[in-house]
Order: structure tokens, then C-alpha cells, then sequence
């Protein structure tokens, strides 16, 4: 397992979450405002590209 690192793009918080080694796209939480957002692997390996859900 690896660490994705991504910032919530509705009140700034780094959140974190544990990805398995392959997986490339993951759906999670805002741990401060709850809004859940798509997380996506960006170029950079440890910080992770937020796009909040519908
Ligand atoms: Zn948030």
C-alpha cells in the first residue's frame, strides 16, 4: 500500500489515504468537510489530483 495525498477543494485540507500499488483512481472523503471527491494519480507521486463528486 502507498499514501495518496490530495487537497479538498472546498475548505483546503490535506487529507490522506492508503491506495493499493495499481490503483490509479480512488473515491474518498473530505476528512474535515465530509464532501467526497474523486482522487486521481497525477504526475507527482504522492500528491493526488481532488475533483469534488456531483
Ligand atoms: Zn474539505
Amino acid at each position: 500500500m502507498r499514501t495518496a495525498e490530495w487537497q479538498c477543494t472546498k475548505c483546503g485540507v490535506t487529507n490522506r489515504k492508503l491506495v493499493a500499488p495499481d490503483q490509479n483512481r480512488v473515491e474518498d472523503q473530505c476528512v474535515s468537510c465530509r464532501t467526497r471527491h474523486i482522487v486521481e494519480r497525477d504526475a507527482r507521486p504522492v500528491f493526488w489530483h481532488a475533483t469534488p463528486t456531483p
